[in-house]
């Protein structure tokens, strides 16, 4: 068992030139407020404060990390879960802590870089690291490893225990892969909305290394046995949303109701560390309430190794919101976790799903360069990873469409129940008192006895039934069953703003006392109360109970009538569709014969154009021809008579006749 450990951290003044009545004082490790003159505020509502460790403003990242997170980077390369919290108003330095400046790395960067030189010394184990990012907004889950990935649900397992589900994990060998990696993230995550402040407030992340490791084997693949322990060690670095109250910033406070503003998360988180806070053995606590708590769970008084950064701004401006963050601290350092080494033996170690696979293809490539190999190697487990993960998401889709379809079976089964109930009921009413005065046979052949697809047939067959015991039954069984979920969807719209100050003051909400949903189902349940009252008394006196069941008979007729002309509402109006439906086919049908003729007409002209084309073609063909022969003739004459004349003027001879001619 060991205490979680906490440390304050002041980020260095933004007002360092304006006057203040306050100021915060650091002593070695306590925090107290003081007045001007040096003198402690004497007031009861600002005491002062002792943690594990506390940072002022000129502290880097760097020696926060080798004081406070280091040790939890070591313990989760040693196989314990270890988990980093950021927690502290907007602009506090929350962000600043966990990804740092290009000067002053963060605490991820710090952890990542020391878990690669970790596993390096580490020779007599071989280590599988894979990481992922999400982030939580308006309690949504979404992957800031790929782009639409987005509200991802969170599922429990034997195997696995609570994961969330279709979630990216890369495998990684290296710093830069990762770094490489947390910069996709913030690129993705910048993407998906244009007011990033308010969102970067209101939104948690979570960047998360799992480390597997086993003892090297130095031997054959074969001797990779399954009696190998394979550790597994989760280690999440998270930025939380900003705690303070957002109405803050107009003068005096504007008291808002926030609406769906409200970090649900970072309240039920409140919560959650109020309950451990007061160390009750076995007390509920709920961290099913929200998606933040149920992934951290194990980190909040569970196994694994927890630090909490709480920080801080120094200006007095945020004394109230910086009072209330030290409150939060120290509560949280009442909470003890009992963090130990995981070991698994099943499969749920990817490391040893791989491992066999890995060393196969690491001995086929034996002869290739060492970093081929390795790059050759990592694609093959990012691969395999994916597949996997690809398998899981088809498990859990086919898993919620099976329930929604028994949902749906339950609810027809539900329904079908109640109109045979509601038919007893009207029959048996219309035996015994002769009040009924619609005959529920002939409306539901009326209503139905189109061909609409509508099948109700506890209409159409009559029902003598006496009134019957299981509907008294059944409703009392359902009166009992009360449901009400301590959490509902509006949580957020009735927390107020001030909750903040209350949940860092200590206040424990009890969640199921809070206003929260109105609870739909009393009228209801009320009601159907009443009914079966009524129902049993009268058994018991009979007189009365004839002219309660009139009564009752006489509301449930009147409803089925209600229903019934509902119904032949719909009916009708399904005939109408109908029948405009099948006027329009018809008028299409002619439509389509009449194009059709058309274009036969069409093509017939068309042959008989193309025949005529064809023959004017021939004829212009058989034109050319005989005009080319005669051309041929006419060239052969006149050179004949060209030469002719020539000879003559050579021989004077007389002119021959057909030149005459
Ligand atoms: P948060 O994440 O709590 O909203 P940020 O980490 O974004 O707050 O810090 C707000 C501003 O204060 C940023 O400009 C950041 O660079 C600066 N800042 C916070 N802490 C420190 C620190 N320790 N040293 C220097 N600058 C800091
Ligand atoms: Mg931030």
């Amino acid at each position: 068992m060991e205490k979680i450990s906490v440390a304050v951290r002041f980020r260095p003044s933004t007002s360092d030139l304006l006057p203040s009545d306050r100021q915060w004082h650091l002593d070695d490790n306590r925090i107290s407020l003081h007045r001007p003159l040096g003198t402690p505020n004497p007031t009861s509502s600002a005491p002062s404060f002792s943690f594990d460790h506390v940072f002022d403003h000129s502290t880097t990242n760097s020696s926060v990390h080798q004081v406070l997170t280091s040790p939890i980077i070591l313990a989760a390369v040693d196989g314990f879960n270890g988990t980093v919290f950021a927690y502290g108003q907007t602009s506090s330095g929350k962000t600043y802590t966990m990804n740092g400046s290009g000067s002053d790395p963060g605490i991820i960067q710090l952890a990542v870089r020391d878990v690669f030189e970790m596993i390096q010394m580490v020779t007599e184990r071989e280590f599988l690291i894979r990481v992922s990012y999400m982030e939580i907004y308006n309690e949504e889950i979404n992957d800031l490893l790929v782009l639409g990935n987005q509200k991802l649900p969170i599922h429990e397992s034997l195997e696995r225990g609570v994961y969330v589900a279709g979630l990216r994990e890369e495998i990684v060998n290296n710093t830069d892969q990762v770094l490489e990696l947390i910069k996709l993230g913030e690129t993705n995550r910048h993407f998906g909305e244009t007011n990033m402040n308010a969102r970067s407030s209101r939104s948690h992340t979570i960047f998360r290394m799992v480390i597997e490791s086993s003892v090297k084997n130095t031997t054959s693949s074969s001797d990779v046995s399954d009696t190998d322990a394979i550790r597994v060690s989760v280690l999440n670095l998270v930025d939380l949303a900003g705690s303070e109250r957002i109405a803050k910033t107009g003068a005096g406070g504007v008291r808002l109701k926030e609406g769906k503003h409200i970090n649900k998360s970072l309240m039920v988180l409140g919560n959650v560390i109020n309950k451990l806070s007061e160390g009750k053995q076995r007390a509920h606590i709920p961290y099913r309430d929200s998606k933040l708590t149920r992934i951290l769970q194990p980190a909040l008084g569970g196994n694994a190794k927890t630090s909490i950064i709480c920080t801080v701004a120094p200006e007095e401006v945020h004394v109230e919101e910086t009072k209330g963050t030290l409150q939060f601290a120290s509560r949280a350092k009442r909470i003890t976790n009992c963090a130990q080494v995981n070991e698994v033996l099943t499969d749920a170690a990817l490391l040893r799903r791989q491992k066999l696979e890995i060393e196969e293809l690491r001995k086929k490539l034996q002869g290739s360069h060492s970093e081929v190999l390795e790059q050759v190697i990592l694609k093959q487990r990012n691969d395999m990873l994916k597949s996997e993960m690809e398998r899981d998401k088809l498990a859990t889709q086919l898993e919620e469409e099976r329930k929604a379809r028994e949902t749906l079976e339950n609810h027809i089964k539900e329904q079908q129940k109640k109109i045979e109930n509601l038919n007893d009921l009207s029959f048996s009413s219309g035996q015994t008192q002769n009040l009924c005065q619609v005959d529920l046979g002939e409306i539901s052949k009326h209503v139905f006895n189109e061909n609409n697809g509508v099948h109700l047939d506890v209409f159409k067959t009559p029902n003598f039934k006496s009134m019957p015991n299981n509907f008294v039954m059944k409703r009392s069984v359902y009166s009992s069953a009360i449901e009400s979920s301590p959490i509902p969807d509006s949580f957020d719209s009735i927390a107020d703003e001030d909750m903040w100050l209350r949940l860092n003051k200590g206040l424990t909400t009890d969640l199921d006392t809070l206003d929260m949903t109105p609870f739909r189902n009393n009228q209801f349940l009320s009601q159907d109360a009443s009914l079966e009252h009524t129902l049993e008394e009268a058994s018991i006196e009979e007189t009365s109970s004839q002219e309660t069941d009139c009564c009752l008979h006489k509301q449930s007729l009147e409803a089925s009538k209600e229903q019934c002309a509902k119904l032949e509402n719909e009916c009708k109006l399904l005939r109408e569709q109908n029948a405009s439906l099948v006027q329009t086919l018809s008028m299409s049908k002619e439509n389509v014969e009449l194009l059709t003729a058309e274009k036969e007409e069409l093509l017939k002209n068309l042959n008989i154009e193309k025949q005529k084309l064809k023959d004017l073609k021939d004829e212009i063909r058989q034109f050319s021809l005989a005009f080319a022969q005669r051309e041929g003739l006419l060239t052969s004459l006149y050179s004949k008579s060209k030469a002719m004349v020539e000879n003559l003027k050579s021989c004077r001879a007389p002119i021959p006749e057909i030149l005459e001619c």
